[in-house]
């Protein structure tokens, strides 16, 4: 059988003198098209490339004289040109069953963020202007309020992110002095964001008291002296010590530090603005709380819990954000204009707390009913069956999934999903299945993440408001497991 099946190959095989010019592919009638569309450049440098790789393939004796007709070069041409067009960061369906999930993209924007962005990024805008006095203006202002309405804060100021809010607070209240904290909170969160490192950027010393699961109010009283400059609490956001634990409250930290002239912040991580108790979630401590317990700041991100855009939030004292407002990194840690506004349009929904499961994107999401979701599952099961079958068997589960962004690690979310599992393959074969179904899924146009667990492939439902995407691209996974 391999003889002639080599010879017929070969002899359809395309030589490189059979290849057009550039001049002769851009003469056609598809590559005029293109210039038109997309100008000389692009269309250029793709037709060259799209030939050179033709050369080589033709040159080791493996391009089909099929590759070689006119409308396929053209065909391949076009879609070069797409391909080098498509954006690199696209659109995917989270069904992975964490709602923040830190590498897709975090909280969503909410509606309203998005309609500012359009109406003030197209436009000049008051970024750095008083439309009142007709003079420069403070970017900060355009938050500093609402922030100080919602969290009861003197005064706020905001940063690209919640690392560089912490990393700038520790710098400009305790740059060359001594920064306190319990060993029980030295935290890593992920992307190398370690505490002992970030006091060491911000170019403090950290002194660390108590032990890994106890520290008590003696511990900050002893380690206070003359070159303490601050007293820092880092919310363990992504972690928990259970068991034989202690920790001294900000209240009462508060009162430690205050006794002895030293301000106290604290790093909250996620820091919700809404008391998620009200929505039957799990709790997380609130900015507001902080500060009515007597921290001076309290650092938290803009696109966690908060659901907004990338941004660290720093709320307090006059005296301490006054403090890092005027200390020079601020100024190469300052929030761009982009999700300023979209902080302040988010920002604004918390006016409205009535409104804000319905109008939060993040909320609403955490807010889904299981047995919302539970019936979307029902819903899509047989269309989900007639996609994968008959390699694989598809039944509808419960499913635990997570708040996610490090906000309360070991609380689980009630969530219903589909489970998708081998169908008659041996135990062997199923972590090959399951990879290829994952592939599969995650190769369509609007990707689909889901996770693998206990030989399933699981999608949870939870992130799914509106399954019409999801359902119109299942015929294209049906056709591509075939
Ligand atoms: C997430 C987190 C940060 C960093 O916030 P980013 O907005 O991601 O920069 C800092 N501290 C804690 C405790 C966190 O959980």
């Amino acid at each position: 059988m391999a003889a002639p099946k080599e010879s017929v190959v070969h002899g359809s095989t395309a030589r490189p003198q059979d290849l057009p010019s550039v001049d002769q592919l851009l003469r056609g009638d598809a590559s005029r098209a293109l210039l038109a569309e997309h100008g000389h450049t692009l269309v250029v440098t793709e037709a060259r490339a799209l030939l050179d790789a033709l050369r080589r393939d033709a040159v080791a004796g493996r391009l089909p004289v099929t590759g070689v007709q006119p409308d396929a070069i053209a065909a391949a041409l076009t879609a070069r040109v797409q391909q080098r067009l498509a954006p690199r960061m696209r659109a995917v369906l989270n069904l992975t069953g964490t709602v923040i999930h830190t590498n897709l993209g975090r909280a969503l924007l909410a509606d309203a963020a998005l309609q500012r962005l359009l109406a003030v990024m197209t436009s000049p805008n008051n970024l750095e202007y008083d439309l009142a006095t007709g003079s420069r203006g403070d970017r900060d202002s355009l938050v500093e309020e609402l922030l100080c309405t919602i969290t009861g804060a003197e005064a706020a100021t905001v940063v690209n992110n919640n690392a560089a809010a912490v990393l700038l607070t520790i710098a400009a209240l305790a740059r060359d002095r001594e920064v306190i904290v319990s060993r029980g909170e030295l935290v890593e969160i992920g992307g190398a964001f370690r505490m002992p490192d970030v006091m060491a950027s911000a170019g403090a010393r950290m002194v660390e008291v108590g032990t890994t699961n106890r520290t008590h109010p003696a511990d900050y009283e002893r380690a206070i002296n003359e070159r303490t400059a601050l007293v820092m609490k880092v919310h363990t956001s992504n972690y928990a010590v259970q068991g034989f634990t202690a920790a001294v409250d900000e209240a009462t930290l508060a009162g430690i530090a205050h006794a002895r002239g030293v301000p106290l912040a604290t790093d909250l991580g996620s820091g919700s603005l809404v008391d998620l108790a009200h929505y039957g979630l799990p709790r997380e401590p609130l900015p507001q709380e902080m500060l009515a317990a007597g921290c001076d700041v309290v650092t938290f991100s803009g696109d966690k819990l908060l659901g907004g855009p990338q941004a660290g939030l720093i709320v307090g004292s006059k005296e301490a954000v006054g403090r890092i407002r005027k200390f020079p990194m601020k100024r190469a840690l300052r929030m761009s204009k982009l999700p300023l506004a979209a902080l302040e349009a988010t920002l604004s929904l918390y006016l409205r707390p009535e409104r804000l499961a319905q109008d939060l994107p993040t909320l609403r999401l955490l807010t889904r009913p299981a047995e919302a979701i539970q019936a979307m599952a029902v819903a899509l099961l047989p269309a989900v069956r007639d996609a994968v079958s008959p390699r694989f068997d598809v039944e509808v589960v419960p499913l635990l999934g997570q708040i996610g962004s490090g906000s309360l690690p070991v609380e689980r979310l009630p969530s219903a999903g589909l489970a998708i599992a081998p169908a008659g393959t041996s135990k062997k074969g199923i972590g090959t299945a399951l990879d290829a179904l994952a592939t599969a899924l995650r190769a369509l146009p609007l990707p689909v993440i889901g996770r693998i667990a206990d030989d399933r492939l699981l999608l949870d439902l939870r992130c799914l408001e509106d399954s019409t995407p999801f359902l119109a691209q299942l015929g294209l996974l049906r056709a591509r497991l075939h």
